[in-house]
């Protein structure tokens, strides 16, 4: 998988008064990538491409470098307790992207600078839960790891939380530029997961990422490294001979990870749902995309806020349910299966 490098970069005035935030407008001068700056990293407009599909692939090229104004974190519920805001968005072009219907159209990559005064928030929130554990989930609104090479703001977060008793932090990842953080003081503080998916279908709807086999390698150094390890398999889908498909993925895992790895692995299965919103998205980004969309395929589960998805029917569910327990119990028997949906 090669280095994301941006087309272009937009700098908030504001971010180069933080090290990080000059240390990355040197970084990206030297690589030559053209920079401007912007009254806002929320408002970075003038985008180029004519059509849909031309505006989002050029927003993926496009970096803007921030101040977050906001102290406050969002919840982040039930997987943790808190998001923690490091950046926004990722390069890669997953058609099933679960930001497609939250970051808009032109979905630039944003990241934050000012990461003293967010670890200074996230203390007052473990503070106020103490002595309780605090969560915070470093990958609700991104993929932390394209622009890791850039800004070293996740080794930074791994080595902060490996210091604070009280702070627990985890993240997910569909990309294998891991090396950098195998050696972050990560205390057992940090659960590192990967979302993985059967080697097909991760070739032919999530592109730009790495591949099934290079996010399995990248899993075995992580858990050697010492960390503790989940992998959330999603979205799972259900087609001709799928049953293989997925067992030779934890067939792969099985033969890569080492067996001290075991003892404190979780897994979370997500079958694969859309909302018409999320299909009308993925049509507008992915014309010609070949995904299951069919409305009168599924069964219409309703939702909180009155829309609801298009689910697998109960017996596929079932079926899917009843498979991936059995692999998994088979093959890892001492992890622990987090949820099934
Ligand atoms: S890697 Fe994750 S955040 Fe990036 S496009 Fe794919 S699903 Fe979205």
């Amino acid at each position: 998988m090669n280095l994301f490098v941006p087309k272009r970069a937009f700098f908030e005035p504001q971010a180069l008064e933080y090290p990080l935030g000059k240390e990355l407008y040197g970084k990206l001068e030297a690589m030559g990538v053209p920079i401007k700056l912007t009254g806002s990293h929320n408002r970075v407009t003038g985008l180029p491409g004519k059509t849909p599909q031309e505006a989002f692939r050029e927003a993926k090229r496009t970096m803007a470098i921030g101040v977050r104004k906001s102290t406050d974190f969002a919840s982040c519920k039930p997987s943790a307790h808190y998001q923690l805001p490091l950046n926004t968005s990722c390069p890669s072009m997953c058609e099933y992207c679960y930001l497609a219907t939250t970051l808009g159209k032109k979905p630039y990559i944003r990241v934050y600078v000012n990461i003293e005064e967010i670890f200074s928030q996230a203390e007052s929130y473990m503070k106020a839960r103490a002595p309780e554990l605090t969560w915070f989930e470093g990958a609700a609104t991104s993929d932390p790891i394209p622009t890791e090479y850039l800004t070293g703001l996740l080794f930074k977060t791994i080595e902060f939380f490996g210091r604070h008793e009280l702070g627990r932090f985890r993240f997910v990842t569909k990309h294998d530029q891991v090396d950098t953080l195998l050696r972050a003081r990560h205390n057992g503080h940090t659960r590192f997961r990967f979302s993985l998916n059967a080697a097909a279908i991760i070739e032919k709807y999530e592109h730009a990422t790495s591949s099934m086999a290079e996010r399995v390698g990248a899993a075995a150094k992580v858990a050697k490294a010492g960390y503790p390890l989940g992998f959330i398999i999603a979205p799972i889908f259900y087609f001709p001979g799928w049953q293989d498909e997925y067992g030779k993925l934890l067939e792969a895992l099985d033969r890569q990870l080492p067996n001290d790895a075991r003892s404190d692995l979780t897994f979370e299965l997500i079958s694969h749902r859309f909302t018409k919103r999320a299909k009308s998205n993925i049509l507008d980004l992915f014309p010609e995309t070949t995904l299951p969309l069919e409305e009168s395929e599924r069964k219409y589960k309703y939702g909180q806020f009155g829309y609801g998805k298009y689910i697998y029917q109960p017996e596929v569910m079932a079926e899917i349910k009843e498979f991936m327990e059995f692999k998994l119990s088979s093959i890892f028997s001492q992890a622990k299966i987090e949820y099934f949906v």
